[in-house]
């Protein structure tokens, strides 16, 4: 049976068609800078990768492009062949404990709950009626990014703020990338070859966007996003956290509003506020090889305050098994891979250069006398969307 994991962004789609269950992919890609003149539609199929021009006037056309294409490049004989949607939403708040069919009542909600993730909830939104519009009579499942979060206990998701701001406006901790932290967290049980429910695991989710987890039985005990995805530690262009006071501070300084303050938080901080490059490891490595001060200190500044989660979940936990690095800089960037590994020795963490020696592959990297064991495994959030939709859409 043949599923479509889909995840919406504001002015892109990403896909992946997937058979189930043997979860092998047929075809993925993205269609980018929809809404705009010049439209790029990238899709990957029998080894091959395609790369058009079209103009996406929205997300509707988008979504018949790529069926139609399908169709057209003989990937699917019928659309009909396509079973189930899975839609990845950012943000359920505390209304969500699972995945679940899309119905009216689900969308509305899925909007309410827009005011915590304005850039993402919307586009979903688009992208689930597109879907609908397109597939009417096949079932659409949405797959939040917070619902494995919510495990954590009170005391770990609460913030010592008036507890009025909690019971009238919902603010706590609500994490991200959940459905990465329960894959690789899962992989890794199978991994250390132990049930899942008696290992303890912290995930490193280091992409643009990155967080940790600490994951105890195979479930969110704590992680390092907040209310929304700035909190934690330092990203792409996210600062992580800090002394709220820095608003009001530079608020005065620069003569600016918070909200204006708060955006150079997420888009102008990070990797790229830090080194005065971009967000990207790649060109903040460069400037690292060419003896840019700045660029040492971004990685060292972000290595840091990893470890000092790691430590902080270490203990949380009463110990830890395994940490995981996963994402677009976890797979790939083994300078920092070492640069956090190495600052955990006194815990009896022991790197092994060679075996870390490695991008974007399933490994251990740790040596075979490490205290705490550490993997590279590669996230597939697609596979665990199509797994969802196949138990809610009761598929199986
Ligand atoms: P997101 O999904 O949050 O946008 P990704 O998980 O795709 O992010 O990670 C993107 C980041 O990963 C890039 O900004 C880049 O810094 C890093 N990255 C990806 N591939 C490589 C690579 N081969 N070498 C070094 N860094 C890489």
């Amino acid at each position: 049976m043949k599923i479509m994991a889909v995840n919406a962004g504001s002015s892109s789609i990403k896909f992946q068609l997937l058979e189930m269950p043997q979860e092998e992919v047929i075809a993925s890609g993205v269609m980018e800078r929809i809404g705009l003149e010049d439209g790029i539609f990238t899709i990957k199929y029998d080894g091959k990768k395609e790369e058009t021009h079209p103009v996406l006037k929205d997300h509707a056309v988008g979504v018949e492009l790529l069926l139609k294409s399908l169709i057209e490049k003989g990937i699917l004989k019928d659309l009909n062949e396509i079973v189930g949607v899975g839609h990845r939403v950012v943000q359920g708040g505390e209304y969500f404990k699972d995945s679940c069919l899309v119905d009216e009542t689900v969308v509305n909600k899925i909007a309410d709950l827009a005011d915590l993730a304005p850039l993402h909830n919307p586009a979903h939104i688009v992208g689930i009626k597109a879907f609908q519009k397109a597939l009417p009579n096949v079932p659409q499942v949405v797959v939040f990014d917070t619902v494995f979060h919510q495990t954590m206990p009170e005391e770990a998701y609460m913030y010592a703020t008036p507890y009025e701001w909690y019971t009238k406006y919902g603010i706590r901790k609500y994490g991200a990338h959940g459905t990465s932290h329960q894959y690789v967290s899962q992989r890794c049980a199978e991994l250390l070859n132990k049930p899942l429910k008696d290992t303890k695991i912290i995930v490193c989710h280091l992409g643009n966007g990155a967080s940790l987890c600490a994951v105890e039985g195979g479930k969110c005990k704590d992680t390092s996003m907040g209310l929304t995805p700035l909190e934690g530690i330092p990203m792409g262009t996210r600062s992580g956290i800090l002394d709220p006071t820095v608003v009001s501070y530079i608020c005065q300084k620069e003569n600016k509003t918070a909200a204006e303050v708060v955006n150079i938080l997420n888009k102008k901080s990070g990797y790229l506020g830090m080194s005065g490059r971009t967000n990207d490891a790649r060109d903040v490595t460069a400037g690292m090889e060419e003896g840019d001060h700045r660029c040492k200190l971004t990685f060292d500044v972000q290595a840091k305050r990893i470890v000092d989660y790691i430590a902080a979940y270490y203990v949380y936990m009463g110990g830890c098994d395994a940490i995981c690095f996963t994402a677009g800089m976890g797979e790939n960037v083994i300078h920092l891979r070492k640069n956090v590994l190495d600052r955990l020795a006194v815990l009896g963490v022991k790197l092994d250069e060679e075996r870390n020696n490695v991008r974007g592959k399933e490994q251990e990297i740790t040596a075979d006398d490490s205290k705490i064991r550490a993997f590279v495994i590669p996230t597939n959030e697609e596979v665990m969307i199509a797994r969802d939709v196949v138990r809610v859409a009761k598929l199986a």
